[in-house]
Protein backbone atom coordinates (compact mmCIF):
# COMPACT_ATOMS: atom_id res chain seq x y z
CA UNK A 1 0.00 0.00 0.00
CA UNK A 2 1.34 3.18 -1.02
CA UNK A 3 1.28 5.89 1.33
CA UNK A 4 1.37 9.09 -1.72
CA UNK A 5 -1.83 11.15 -1.23
CA UNK A 6 -4.36 10.83 -3.33
CA UNK A 7 -5.55 13.15 -6.59
CA UNK A 8 -7.09 16.14 -4.18
CA UNK A 9 -3.98 16.19 -1.87
CA UNK A 10 -1.86 16.09 -5.22
CA UNK A 11 -3.25 19.27 -6.37
CA UNK A 12 -1.31 22.49 -7.30
CA UNK A 13 -2.85 25.27 -9.26
CA UNK A 14 -2.01 25.61 -12.83
CA UNK A 15 -1.20 21.90 -13.18
CA UNK A 16 -3.08 19.94 -16.41
CA UNK A 17 -3.88 16.27 -17.76
CA UNK A 18 -5.50 18.02 -20.57
CA UNK A 19 -6.54 21.01 -22.56
CA UNK A 20 -10.40 20.72 -23.77
CA UNK A 21 -9.84 22.48 -27.20
CA UNK A 22 -11.11 25.94 -27.65
CA UNK A 23 -14.71 25.36 -30.00
CA UNK A 24 -15.65 27.68 -32.72
CA UNK A 25 -19.48 28.80 -32.77
CA UNK A 26 -21.96 30.06 -30.07
CA UNK A 27 -20.70 30.25 -26.77
CA UNK A 28 -22.18 28.38 -23.73
CA UNK A 29 -24.20 31.77 -22.52
CA UNK A 30 -25.90 32.10 -26.09
CA UNK A 31 -26.85 28.00 -26.13
CA UNK A 32 -27.93 27.77 -22.47
CA UNK A 33 -28.87 31.01 -21.28
CA UNK A 34 -26.53 33.32 -18.93
CA UNK A 35 -28.55 32.20 -15.98
CA UNK A 36 -27.68 28.51 -16.28
CA UNK A 37 -23.77 29.37 -16.86
CA UNK A 38 -21.99 29.27 -12.82
CA UNK A 39 -20.37 32.14 -11.52
CA UNK A 40 -17.41 30.70 -10.21
CA UNK A 41 -15.47 27.58 -12.00
CA UNK A 42 -16.11 24.33 -9.96
CA UNK A 43 -13.12 23.50 -7.25
CA UNK A 44 -11.81 20.27 -8.98
CA UNK A 45 -8.34 18.96 -8.28
CA UNK A 46 -5.62 20.14 -10.37
CA UNK A 47 -3.15 17.57 -11.34
CA UNK A 48 -0.73 16.35 -14.31
CA UNK A 49 -2.03 13.22 -16.01
CA UNK A 50 0.73 11.38 -14.27
CA UNK A 51 -0.82 12.57 -11.13
CA UNK A 52 -4.21 11.12 -12.60
CA UNK A 53 -3.25 7.75 -13.89
CA UNK A 54 -1.49 6.85 -10.37
CA UNK A 55 -4.93 8.05 -8.22
CA UNK A 56 -7.04 5.27 -10.53
CA UNK A 57 -4.41 2.54 -10.90
CA UNK A 58 -3.84 2.76 -7.15
CA UNK A 59 -7.53 2.94 -6.53
CA UNK A 60 -7.70 -0.24 -9.07
CA UNK A 61 -5.17 -1.90 -6.46
CA UNK A 62 -6.72 -1.38 -2.91
CA UNK A 63 -9.78 -3.42 -4.80
CA UNK A 64 -10.53 -6.81 -4.54
CA UNK A 65 -11.67 -8.21 -7.93
CA UNK A 66 -12.06 -11.91 -9.38
CA UNK A 67 -9.76 -10.57 -12.15
CA UNK A 68 -7.21 -10.04 -9.32
CA UNK A 69 -7.63 -12.69 -6.53
CA UNK A 70 -9.70 -16.31 -5.66
CA UNK A 71 -13.26 -15.22 -4.43
CA UNK A 72 -14.86 -18.58 -3.69
CA UNK A 73 -17.95 -16.14 -2.29
CA UNK A 74 -20.89 -18.98 -1.95
CA UNK A 75 -24.33 -17.75 -3.54
CA UNK A 76 -22.63 -14.79 -4.99
CA UNK A 77 -20.75 -16.87 -7.89
CA UNK A 78 -17.58 -14.72 -8.60
CA UNK A 79 -16.93 -16.97 -11.19
CA UNK A 80 -14.70 -15.47 -14.26
CA UNK A 81 -15.86 -13.37 -16.93
CA UNK A 82 -14.60 -13.77 -20.19
CA UNK A 83 -13.36 -11.01 -22.23
CA UNK A 84 -15.05 -12.15 -25.19
CA UNK A 85 -18.24 -11.10 -23.36
CA UNK A 86 -17.07 -7.65 -22.85
CA UNK A 87 -15.90 -7.09 -26.52
CA UNK A 88 -19.41 -8.45 -27.57
CA UNK A 89 -21.21 -6.12 -25.51
CA UNK A 90 -18.92 -3.36 -26.57
CA UNK A 91 -20.10 -3.21 -30.06
CA UNK A 92 -23.61 -2.94 -29.32
CA UNK A 93 -22.50 0.36 -27.37
CA UNK A 94 -23.89 3.23 -30.21
CA UNK A 95 -27.32 1.84 -30.07
CA UNK A 96 -29.96 4.08 -28.52
CA UNK A 97 -32.96 2.48 -26.41
CA UNK A 98 -35.20 5.58 -28.41
CA UNK A 99 -33.51 3.89 -31.94
CA UNK A 100 -36.68 2.69 -34.44
CA UNK A 101 -36.59 -0.96 -33.95
CA UNK A 102 -36.89 -1.27 -37.34
CA UNK A 103 -33.45 0.09 -37.49
CA UNK A 104 -32.73 -2.35 -34.39
CA UNK A 105 -33.43 -5.49 -35.66
CA UNK A 106 -30.03 -7.11 -34.66
CA UNK A 107 -30.12 -6.41 -31.26
CA UNK A 108 -33.95 -7.36 -31.37
CA UNK A 109 -32.66 -10.56 -32.92
CA UNK A 110 -30.32 -10.98 -29.98
CA UNK A 111 -32.85 -10.42 -27.49
CA UNK A 112 -35.38 -12.98 -29.23
CA UNK A 113 -32.66 -15.37 -29.07
CA UNK A 114 -31.86 -14.91 -25.50
CA UNK A 115 -35.06 -15.03 -24.38
CA UNK A 116 -35.79 -18.57 -26.70
CA UNK A 117 -32.46 -19.91 -24.85
CA UNK A 118 -33.48 -19.02 -21.50
CA UNK A 119 -36.58 -20.57 -21.94
CA UNK A 120 -34.68 -23.70 -22.84
CA UNK A 121 -32.51 -23.93 -20.21
CA UNK A 122 -35.47 -23.15 -17.36
CA UNK A 123 -37.93 -25.31 -18.82
CA UNK A 124 -40.55 -22.40 -19.47
CA UNK A 125 -42.49 -20.97 -22.06
CA UNK A 126 -41.98 -17.58 -21.60
CA UNK A 127 -39.16 -15.25 -20.67
CA UNK A 128 -39.18 -11.47 -19.72
CA UNK A 129 -35.51 -10.03 -19.83
CA UNK A 130 -36.47 -6.78 -18.14
CA UNK A 131 -35.84 -7.11 -14.65
CA UNK A 132 -32.40 -5.19 -13.66
CA UNK A 133 -31.24 -8.16 -10.54
CA UNK A 134 -32.70 -10.84 -8.66
CA UNK A 135 -34.26 -9.12 -6.19
CA UNK A 136 -36.44 -7.29 -9.25
CA UNK A 137 -37.02 -10.47 -10.84
CA UNK A 138 -38.83 -11.89 -7.82
CA UNK A 139 -40.98 -9.08 -7.36
CA UNK A 140 -41.55 -9.38 -11.30
CA UNK A 141 -42.58 -13.04 -10.60
CA UNK A 142 -44.54 -12.46 -7.14
CA UNK A 143 -46.59 -9.67 -9.03
CA UNK A 144 -47.52 -11.83 -12.10
CA UNK A 145 -48.58 -14.85 -9.45
CA UNK A 146 -50.42 -11.81 -7.50
CA UNK A 147 -52.39 -10.79 -10.68
CA UNK A 148 -53.08 -14.50 -11.64
CA UNK A 149 -54.63 -15.21 -8.77
CA UNK A 150 -56.37 -12.27 -8.52
CA UNK A 151 -58.06 -13.04 -12.33
CA UNK A 152 -59.03 -16.53 -10.39
CA UNK A 153 -60.99 -14.53 -7.88
CA UNK A 154 -58.68 -15.58 -5.41
CA UNK A 155 -56.75 -12.40 -4.92
CA UNK A 156 -58.52 -12.20 -1.30
CA UNK A 157 -58.36 -15.58 0.00
CA UNK A 158 -54.51 -16.24 -1.13
CA UNK A 159 -52.49 -13.82 1.72
CA UNK A 160 -49.67 -15.99 2.36
CA UNK A 161 -46.04 -16.69 0.83
CA UNK A 162 -44.37 -19.58 2.32
CA UNK A 163 -40.34 -19.78 2.18
CA UNK A 164 -38.13 -22.00 3.81
CA UNK A 165 -36.00 -20.95 6.75
CA UNK A 166 -32.65 -21.18 4.97
CA UNK A 167 -34.27 -18.53 2.26
CA UNK A 168 -32.44 -15.50 0.86
CA UNK A 169 -33.08 -12.72 2.61
CA UNK A 170 -34.91 -11.40 -0.58
CA UNK A 171 -37.36 -13.97 -0.99
CA UNK A 172 -39.35 -13.12 1.96
CA UNK A 173 -38.95 -9.37 1.53
CA UNK A 174 -39.95 -10.00 -1.95
CA UNK A 175 -43.01 -11.38 -0.58
CA UNK A 176 -43.58 -8.80 2.21
CA UNK A 177 -43.45 -5.61 -0.46
CA UNK A 178 -45.89 -7.62 -2.88
CA UNK A 179 -48.27 -7.35 0.23
CA UNK A 180 -48.02 -11.04 1.42
CA UNK A 181 -47.67 -12.60 4.60
CA UNK A 182 -44.17 -15.13 4.97
CA UNK A 183 -44.88 -17.99 6.59
CA UNK A 184 -41.39 -20.01 7.19
CA UNK A 185 -41.02 -23.36 7.20
CA UNK A 186 -37.66 -25.37 8.85
CA UNK A 187 -35.23 -27.21 7.55
CA UNK A 188 -34.86 -31.04 8.54
CA UNK A 189 -31.84 -32.95 9.74
CA UNK A 190 -30.69 -33.76 6.64
CA UNK A 191 -30.64 -29.91 4.95
CA UNK A 192 -34.06 -30.28 3.05
CA UNK A 193 -37.04 -28.81 3.58
CA UNK A 194 -39.48 -30.38 6.35
CA UNK A 195 -41.49 -31.78 4.06
CA UNK A 196 -44.29 -32.92 6.93
CA UNK A 197 -44.03 -28.93 8.28
CA UNK A 198 -44.32 -28.14 4.51
CA UNK A 199 -46.94 -30.04 3.53
CA UNK A 200 -48.83 -28.56 7.20
CA UNK A 201 -48.16 -25.30 6.27
CA UNK A 202 -50.12 -25.11 2.41
CA UNK A 203 -53.79 -24.11 2.00
CA UNK A 204 -56.27 -22.43 0.44
CA UNK A 205 -54.61 -19.49 1.58
CA UNK A 206 -51.20 -19.97 0.14
CA UNK A 207 -50.23 -17.46 -2.82
CA UNK A 208 -47.21 -18.93 -3.52
CA UNK A 209 -44.42 -21.52 -2.39
CA UNK A 210 -40.94 -19.63 -2.88
CA UNK A 211 -38.23 -22.33 -3.13
CA UNK A 212 -33.80 -22.46 -3.91
CA UNK A 213 -32.80 -25.79 -5.88
CA UNK A 214 -29.99 -26.72 -5.03
CA UNK A 215 -31.47 -24.78 -1.21
CA UNK A 216 -28.68 -22.41 -0.07
CA UNK A 217 -27.00 -25.07 2.16
CA UNK A 218 -26.27 -26.70 -1.51
CA UNK A 219 -28.23 -29.23 -0.70
CA UNK A 220 -30.44 -30.96 -3.71
CA UNK A 221 -33.97 -31.04 -2.31
CA UNK A 222 -35.19 -34.58 -3.35
CA UNK A 223 -38.87 -34.64 -3.22
CA UNK A 224 -39.16 -31.44 -4.96
CA UNK A 225 -41.86 -33.59 -7.57
CA UNK A 226 -44.08 -34.30 -4.41
CA UNK A 227 -43.36 -30.37 -2.96
CA UNK A 228 -44.87 -29.45 -6.51
CA UNK A 229 -47.57 -31.96 -6.85
CA UNK A 230 -48.72 -30.72 -3.10
CA UNK A 231 -48.32 -26.72 -3.55
CA UNK A 232 -50.65 -27.34 -7.07
CA UNK A 233 -53.04 -29.31 -5.13
CA UNK A 234 -54.22 -26.39 -3.08
CA UNK A 235 -53.79 -23.74 -5.80
CA UNK A 236 -50.94 -22.34 -5.20
CA UNK A 237 -47.86 -21.40 -7.78
CA UNK A 238 -44.22 -22.62 -7.37
CA UNK A 239 -41.67 -19.98 -7.84
CA UNK A 240 -37.81 -21.17 -8.07
CA UNK A 241 -35.38 -18.66 -6.88
CA UNK A 242 -32.80 -18.73 -10.08
CA UNK A 243 -30.39 -16.48 -9.03
CA UNK A 244 -27.49 -19.03 -8.69
CA UNK A 245 -28.11 -22.16 -11.35
CA UNK A 246 -24.73 -23.55 -11.66
CA UNK A 247 -25.66 -26.48 -10.06
CA UNK A 248 -27.82 -27.56 -12.36
CA UNK A 249 -27.46 -25.24 -15.81
CA UNK A 250 -27.55 -27.84 -18.63
CA UNK A 251 -28.91 -30.84 -16.76
CA UNK A 252 -32.06 -30.39 -14.88
CA UNK A 253 -34.86 -27.53 -15.27
CA UNK A 254 -37.14 -25.98 -13.03
CA UNK A 255 -39.57 -26.21 -15.50
CA UNK A 256 -39.81 -29.69 -15.61
CA UNK A 257 -39.13 -29.64 -11.72
CA UNK A 258 -42.68 -28.11 -11.74
CA UNK A 259 -42.03 -24.74 -10.87
CA UNK A 260 -44.73 -21.92 -12.52
CA UNK A 261 -41.93 -18.86 -12.54
CA UNK A 262 -38.25 -18.45 -12.71
CA UNK A 263 -35.80 -15.91 -12.44
CA UNK A 264 -32.30 -16.02 -13.04
CA UNK A 265 -29.33 -13.89 -12.37
CA UNK A 266 -27.38 -13.10 -14.85
CA UNK A 267 -24.95 -11.85 -13.17
CA UNK A 268 -24.45 -15.04 -11.62
CA UNK A 269 -24.66 -17.88 -13.61
CA UNK A 270 -24.36 -16.80 -16.96
CA UNK A 271 -21.00 -14.53 -16.30
CA UNK A 272 -21.78 -10.86 -16.30
CA UNK A 273 -19.78 -8.48 -14.21
CA UNK A 274 -21.18 -8.09 -10.13
CA UNK A 275 -19.94 -7.22 -6.97
CA UNK A 276 -19.92 -3.23 -7.03
CA UNK A 277 -18.61 -4.30 -10.76
CA UNK A 278 -21.73 -3.05 -12.74
CA UNK A 279 -25.32 -3.73 -13.13
CA UNK A 280 -27.22 -6.95 -12.59
CA UNK A 281 -30.13 -8.68 -14.59
CA UNK A 282 -32.96 -10.64 -13.50
CA UNK A 283 -34.88 -12.10 -16.63
CA UNK A 284 -38.27 -14.44 -15.56
CA UNK A 285 -39.64 -17.07 -16.66
CA UNK A 286 -43.02 -18.60 -16.42
CA UNK A 287 -45.21 -21.19 -17.94
CA UNK A 288 -47.87 -20.54 -20.04
CA UNK A 289 -50.94 -19.65 -17.58
CA UNK A 290 -48.48 -16.90 -16.41
CA UNK A 291 -47.36 -15.38 -19.75
CA UNK A 292 -50.28 -12.79 -20.37
CA UNK A 293 -48.88 -11.29 -17.13
CA UNK A 294 -45.16 -10.87 -18.17
CA UNK A 295 -43.63 -7.01 -18.26
CA UNK A 296 -44.10 -5.09 -21.37
CA UNK A 297 -42.50 -4.68 -23.67
CA UNK A 298 -41.63 -8.61 -25.05
CA UNK A 299 -39.72 -8.64 -28.32
CA UNK A 300 -41.69 -10.80 -30.69
CA UNK A 301 -40.80 -12.47 -34.04
CA UNK A 302 -43.42 -11.57 -37.03
CA UNK A 303 -42.34 -13.67 -39.91
CA UNK A 304 -38.88 -12.28 -40.48
CA UNK A 305 -38.99 -9.03 -38.19
CA UNK A 306 -38.50 -8.44 -34.23
CA UNK A 307 -40.75 -5.75 -33.05
CA UNK A 308 -41.39 -4.74 -29.73
CA UNK A 309 -44.83 -6.16 -28.05
CA UNK A 310 -46.47 -3.54 -25.67
CA UNK A 311 -50.39 -4.66 -26.60
CA UNK A 312 -50.38 -7.02 -23.70
CA UNK A 313 -53.69 -6.23 -21.94
CA UNK A 314 -52.95 -8.19 -18.21
CA UNK A 315 -49.36 -7.40 -18.37
CA UNK A 316 -48.38 -6.39 -15.01
CA UNK A 317 -47.02 -3.76 -16.58
CA UNK A 318 -43.16 -1.89 -16.99
CA UNK A 319 -40.64 -3.39 -14.38
CA UNK A 320 -37.61 -1.12 -16.11
CA UNK A 321 -37.41 1.55 -18.31
CA UNK A 322 -36.34 0.24 -21.86
CA UNK A 323 -35.70 -2.98 -21.92
CA UNK A 324 -33.32 -3.83 -19.35
CA UNK A 325 -29.22 -4.04 -18.89
CA UNK A 326 -28.99 -4.82 -22.50
CA UNK A 327 -25.18 -4.60 -22.25
CA UNK A 328 -25.30 -7.55 -19.55
CA UNK A 329 -27.98 -9.52 -22.02
CA UNK A 330 -25.75 -9.68 -24.70
CA UNK A 331 -22.78 -10.48 -22.32
CA UNK A 332 -24.78 -13.35 -21.37
CA UNK A 333 -25.83 -14.45 -25.04
CA UNK A 334 -22.46 -14.52 -26.15
CA UNK A 335 -21.13 -17.00 -22.91
CA UNK A 336 -24.83 -19.32 -23.74
CA UNK A 337 -23.66 -19.42 -27.14
CA UNK A 338 -20.21 -20.00 -26.74
CA UNK A 339 -20.13 -23.03 -24.38
CA UNK A 340 -23.65 -24.57 -26.02
CA UNK A 341 -25.52 -27.42 -24.69
CA UNK A 342 -22.96 -29.55 -24.12
CA UNK A 343 -20.71 -26.63 -22.77
CA UNK A 344 -23.13 -25.83 -19.92
CA UNK A 345 -23.64 -29.14 -18.68
CA UNK A 346 -19.60 -28.94 -18.27
CA UNK A 347 -20.12 -25.52 -16.56
CA UNK A 348 -22.19 -27.49 -13.70
CA UNK A 349 -20.69 -30.43 -13.56
CA UNK A 350 -17.12 -28.75 -12.82
CA UNK A 351 -19.17 -26.62 -10.47
CA UNK A 352 -20.35 -29.63 -8.49
CA UNK A 353 -16.91 -31.38 -8.81
CA UNK A 354 -14.69 -28.45 -7.34
CA UNK A 355 -17.56 -27.42 -4.83
CA UNK A 356 -17.33 -31.09 -3.41
CA UNK A 357 -13.08 -31.20 -3.57
CA UNK A 358 -13.59 -27.98 -1.79
CA UNK A 359 -15.79 -29.66 0.94
CA UNK A 360 -12.96 -32.79 1.64
CA UNK A 361 -10.22 -30.57 1.66
CA UNK A 362 -11.85 -27.90 4.28
CA UNK A 363 -13.01 -31.25 6.40
CA UNK A 364 -9.29 -32.44 6.04
CA UNK A 365 -7.44 -28.82 7.27
CA UNK A 366 -10.56 -29.06 10.17
CA UNK A 367 -13.47 -26.97 9.72
CA UNK A 368 -17.01 -28.74 10.44
CA UNK A 369 -19.38 -28.99 7.33
CA UNK A 370 -23.48 -28.56 8.02
CA UNK A 371 -25.37 -31.18 6.72
CA UNK A 372 -22.54 -33.06 5.42
CA UNK A 373 -23.16 -35.37 2.20
CA UNK A 374 -22.44 -34.26 -1.45
CA UNK A 375 -23.61 -31.20 -2.19
CA UNK A 376 -23.92 -29.53 -5.27
CA UNK A 377 -22.27 -25.93 -5.83
CA UNK A 378 -21.63 -24.69 -2.82
CA UNK A 379 -21.41 -26.05 1.06
CA UNK A 380 -21.34 -24.61 4.21
CA UNK A 381 -18.75 -24.86 6.83
CA UNK A 382 -18.09 -23.78 10.19
CA UNK A 383 -15.04 -23.40 12.04
CA UNK A 384 -13.48 -25.48 14.99
CA UNK A 385 -15.39 -25.05 18.25
CA UNK A 386 -14.28 -21.33 20.18
CA UNK A 387 -13.33 -19.80 16.63
CA UNK A 388 -15.45 -17.33 15.04
CA UNK A 389 -15.93 -17.42 11.52
CA UNK A 390 -15.55 -13.60 11.46
CA UNK A 391 -11.97 -13.63 12.41
CA UNK A 392 -10.93 -16.44 9.62
CA UNK A 393 -12.46 -14.34 7.01
CA UNK A 394 -10.31 -11.29 7.94
CA UNK A 395 -7.23 -13.27 8.01
CA UNK A 396 -7.82 -14.51 5.12
CA UNK A 397 -7.94 -11.34 3.68
CA UNK A 398 -4.11 -11.01 4.59
CA UNK A 399 -3.13 -14.00 2.11
CA UNK A 400 -4.48 -12.24 -0.84
CA UNK A 401 -7.52 -14.48 -0.84
CA UNK A 402 -11.28 -13.11 -0.80
CA UNK A 403 -13.41 -15.12 2.37
CA UNK A 404 -16.09 -16.77 1.57
CA UNK A 405 -19.87 -15.54 2.07
CA UNK A 406 -20.08 -15.79 5.97
CA UNK A 407 -23.39 -15.66 8.58
CA UNK A 408 -25.54 -17.01 5.85
CA UNK A 409 -27.95 -18.97 5.69
CA UNK A 410 -28.95 -18.13 8.64
CA UNK A 411 -29.74 -21.23 10.30
CA UNK A 412 -25.98 -22.44 10.14
CA UNK A 413 -24.41 -20.76 13.45
CA UNK A 414 -20.43 -19.16 12.24
CA UNK A 415 -22.00 -20.47 8.62
CA UNK A 416 -18.77 -20.32 5.81
CA UNK A 417 -20.03 -20.23 2.40
CA UNK A 418 -18.25 -21.45 -0.06
CA UNK A 419 -18.72 -21.85 -3.73
CA UNK A 420 -15.31 -22.54 -5.40
CA UNK A 421 -17.20 -22.10 -9.28
CA UNK A 422 -16.47 -23.80 -11.97
CA UNK A 423 -13.46 -21.31 -13.59
CA UNK A 424 -10.77 -22.00 -10.71
CA UNK A 425 -8.04 -24.65 -11.42
CA UNK A 426 -7.15 -27.56 -9.22
CA UNK A 427 -4.48 -26.03 -8.02
CA UNK A 428 -6.46 -22.55 -6.96
CA UNK A 429 -8.68 -25.15 -4.80
CA UNK A 430 -5.41 -26.58 -3.34
CA UNK A 431 -3.81 -23.46 -2.47
CA UNK A 432 -6.85 -21.86 -0.50
CA UNK A 433 -7.50 -25.31 1.35
CA UNK A 434 -3.40 -24.66 1.99
CA UNK A 435 -4.43 -21.14 3.06
CA UNK A 436 -7.23 -22.09 5.43
CA UNK A 437 -5.14 -24.96 6.99
CA UNK A 438 -2.46 -22.51 7.88
CA UNK A 439 -4.63 -19.69 9.30
CA UNK A 440 -6.34 -22.39 11.54
CA UNK A 441 -2.85 -23.81 12.84
CA UNK A 442 -1.67 -20.53 13.47
CA UNK A 443 -5.32 -19.45 15.56
CA UNK A 444 -3.70 -22.22 17.54
CA UNK A 445 -0.59 -22.12 18.05
CA UNK A 446 -0.83 -18.01 18.85
CA UNK A 447 -4.09 -16.29 20.62
CA UNK A 448 -3.37 -13.11 18.96
CA UNK A 449 -3.26 -14.00 15.62
CA UNK A 450 -6.94 -13.63 14.29
CA UNK A 451 -7.76 -10.98 16.66
CA UNK A 452 -5.24 -8.73 14.84
CA UNK A 453 -6.10 -9.63 11.53
CA UNK A 454 -6.16 -8.47 8.75
CA UNK A 455 -2.84 -6.68 8.53
CA UNK A 456 -2.09 -5.57 5.59
CA UNK A 457 -4.91 -4.16 3.24
CA UNK A 458 -5.56 -0.48 3.15
CA UNK A 459 -7.51 -0.56 6.11
CA UNK A 460 -7.86 -3.30 9.04
CA UNK A 461 -11.06 -4.10 10.98
CA UNK A 462 -14.21 -1.36 10.45
CA UNK A 463 -16.84 -0.94 12.34
CA UNK A 464 -18.57 -2.06 9.10
CA UNK A 465 -21.99 -0.61 9.87
CA UNK A 466 -20.99 2.73 10.57
CA UNK A 467 -18.77 2.41 7.50
CA UNK A 468 -21.59 1.93 5.50
CA UNK A 469 -23.78 4.38 7.20
CA UNK A 470 -21.71 7.36 8.19
CA UNK A 471 -18.56 6.91 5.67
CA UNK A 472 -15.75 9.18 6.67
CA UNK A 473 -14.92 10.62 3.02
CA UNK A 474 -11.67 11.95 2.43
CA UNK A 475 -11.26 15.36 -0.38
CA UNK A 476 -8.92 17.67 -0.48
CA UNK A 477 -10.86 21.02 -1.52
CA UNK A 478 -8.84 23.69 -0.29
CA UNK A 479 -11.15 26.09 1.99
CA UNK A 480 -12.52 29.21 0.10
C1 LIG B 1 -27.98 -13.31 -5.09
C2 LIG B 1 -29.23 -13.99 -4.75
C3 LIG B 1 -30.46 -13.31 -4.80
C4 LIG B 1 -30.58 -11.82 -5.07
O1 LIG B 1 -30.03 -11.38 -6.27
P1 LIG B 1 -29.65 -9.83 -6.48
O2 LIG B 1 -29.26 -9.70 -7.91
O3 LIG B 1 -28.55 -9.53 -5.52
O4 LIG B 1 -30.88 -9.03 -6.16
C5 LIG B 1 -31.59 -14.04 -4.52
N1 LIG B 1 -31.53 -15.34 -4.20
C6 LIG B 1 -30.37 -16.03 -4.14
C7 LIG B 1 -30.38 -17.50 -3.78
C8 LIG B 1 -29.18 -15.37 -4.40
O5 LIG B 1 -28.02 -16.04 -4.34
Amino acid sequence: MSDFPLVFERSAPGRRAARPPVTEGPGMAELLGEDALRADPPRLPEVSELDLVRHYTQLAHRQFSIDGNFYPLGSCTMKYNPKLHEDAADRFLDLHPYQDPDHAQGVLALLHGLQGDLATITGMDAISLQPAAGAHGELTGILMIRAYHEANGEGEQRRVVICPDGAHGTNPATASMAGYDVVEVPTGPDGEVDIDAFEAALGPDTAAVMLTNPNTLGIFERRILRMAEAAHAVGAQLYYDGANLNAVVGRARPGDMGFDVVHLNLHKTFTTPHGGGGPGTGPVGVKAHLAPYLPVPLVKREGDRFVLDAERPRSIGRMRSFYGNVGNLVRAYAYIRTLGAEGLRRVSSMAVLNANYLRMKMKEAGFTIAFDRINMHEFVAQPPAGLRTLDIAKALLDHGVHPMTVYFPLIVKEAMMVEPTETESLETLDAYAAILAEVLQRAQDDPEYLAGAPRHTPVRRLDETTAARKPVLRHGFAPG
